[in-house]
């Protein structure tokens, strides 16, 4: 494809979406991967997606070989490993976890039929440049070991944690600069039980700084005998090794006695709030490239597809107007940061309240149901922790012997609201970014609940 109009550098799950999206449209799309076709779709991961997602985006649900199992609920310990949180019941819990690998050549052979040329074996090297202006990317054919230049009227970057364009612009738009601190370092092994599952539909969740410090150690099924197990800790502050803990956590967990690994291995995930601007000029960014991830819990496939399939539009849009520039994209950035953007964002001021309350108080709000199991629901789905004014009573009578924890929660509500309000009034232009976005930082820098 010569002159393609638009360039998507990776074929995981955003990539495989935006690119299809966009040919549905009617853009000549290209896709470029550096793995060879057999492996997209391979990804180190916790395997679980959420049908919402599906539902939102219209995307097929998993069917057949692609789903390991059904997932309807979730164990949530704290650090004690007692008075643990049973999530039942809740429809945006209803998912699976799936066959990575079958999942993302699915997504790759819809792509292809909706008209995507797909490379792979390209490993690209950096976006090509006019001024500033993204107008396509060189990258390594690795068959051929030559040097290829690509040109196209945009360029889509969802290479992953990897951030293969984003990291190489500067433009005043683009971040590039991501703290440590708003990244998990993960391990996981999918492994094989000497026993079945007592609850086969049932992911555990493991929080506390002996299992996980700043992140969480699960344990999703993949059937009534096997587990996809990790953990992910936060990065930044040199805690050690997340593989270390994983095998210490195997040491003492007695579901792992027996059990045995079929495979391991690393990875990160960001889980910030979404990139403060989706958009360059010639270029947007999707999934991981973009930190579209859940702070809470780093799940980013369904975040990632519900962006594609909005870019897929509006790239379209800005073609057809001739202008694939900041501004010609920036209905990408109004679509999706005020909707499940904010949540994203109102998710990242829980996350942190999680990272600072002590392993002491966290046990006593789960003794004491401080937060319950809908209250976990609601802020997943961005509608913060608000309770009635009957219902705060309840726990305040509950959480007395710790008014410091009570007063923390109050106020991660206030500032998951607060920062959802100010997602909901994200600039219409470009010029209002600097000004929204130094308000965002503020209420970051508030969050601080040590
Ligand atoms: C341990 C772990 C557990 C997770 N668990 C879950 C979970 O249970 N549920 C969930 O929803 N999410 C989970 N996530 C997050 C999820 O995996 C990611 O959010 C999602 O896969 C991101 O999709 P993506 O398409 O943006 O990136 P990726 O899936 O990483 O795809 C990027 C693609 O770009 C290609 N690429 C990269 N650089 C280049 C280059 N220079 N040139 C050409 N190609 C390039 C790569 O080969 C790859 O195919 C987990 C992540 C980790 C690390």
């Amino acid at each position: 494809m010569k002159r393609p109009d638009v360039v998507v550098v990776g074929a995981g799950s955003a990539g495989c979406v935006t690119a299809r999206r966009c040919a549905e449209m009617g853009l000549r799309t290209l896709m470029l991967d550096r793995k060879p076709r057999e492996q997209v779709g391979m990804k180190v991961c916790g395997d679980e997606i959420s049908k919402s997602h599906f539902e939102a985006t219209g995307i097929d649900f998993p069917g057949g070989d692609e789903i390991s199992t059904v997932i309807a609920g979730a164990d949530v310990y704290p650090p004690s490993m007692s008075n643990e949180l049973k999530v039942r019941g809740w429809k945006d819990f209803d998912g699976w976890t799936v066959d990575r690998l079958k999942f993302g050549q699915r997504l790759l052979q819809e792509a292809i039929r909706a008209g995507v040329y797909f490379y792979p074996g390209c490993h690209v090297r950096e976006p090509l440049l006019r001024s500033e202006q993204v107008i396509g990317v060189l990258y390594k054919d690795m068959e051929n070991k030559e040097d290829v230049r690509v040109y196209s009227k945009l360029v889509v970057d969802a290479s992953g944690f990897a951030g293969a364009i984003r990291n190489k612009l500067e433009q005043p738009y683009v971040e590039s600069d991501i703290d440590k601190e708003d990244v998990a370092l993960c391990y996981r092994e999918i492994l094989e039980l000497e026993e079945p599952l007592s609850e086969p539909e049932v992911a555990r969740v493991f929080l506390g700084g002996k299992v996980a410090p700043g992140g969480y150690a699960w344990m999703f099924p993949k059937g009534a005998q096997e587990i996809n197990a990790g953990v992910g800790i936060c990065g930044g502050k040199g805690r050690g090794s997340p593989r270390a803990f994983f095998l210490d956590f195997k040491e003492y967990y007695p579901l792992f006695t027996g059990s045995r690994v079929k495979d391991a291995s690393g990875g990160a995930v960001p889980v910030r709030r979404p990139l403060m601007s989706l958009v360059g000029d010639g270029v947007a960014f999707v999934g991981d490239a973009a930190l579209q991830t859940n702070p809470i819990h780093g799940g980013g496939i369904g975040a990632g597809m519900r962006a594609g399939t909005i870019l897929g539009e509006v790239a379209k849009e800005a073609i057809a107007r001739r202008n694939p520039t900041v501004k010609g994209l920036w209905t990408y950035n109004t679509r999706y940061l005020t909707n499940f953007g904010k949540r994203l964002a109102s998710l990242e001021i829980f996350r942190r309240l999680l990272q600072q309350v002590s392993d002491e108080e966290m046990d006593f709000g789960f003794e004491r149901r401080l937060l319950e199991a809908g209250d976990l629901m609601s802020a997943n789905r961005g509608e913060g922790l608000s309770l009635g004014l009957f219902e705060k009573m309840k726990r305040f009578q509950r959480g007395i012997r710790n008014i410091g924890l009570l007063l923390k929660l109050q106020k991660a509500a206030s500032l998951m609201k607060k920062i959802s309000n100010l997602y909901q009034a994200y600039p219409s232009r470009p010029t209002g970014l600097s000004e929204w976005q130094e308000q965002v930082l503020k209420i970051i820098e508030e969050s601080d609940f040590s």
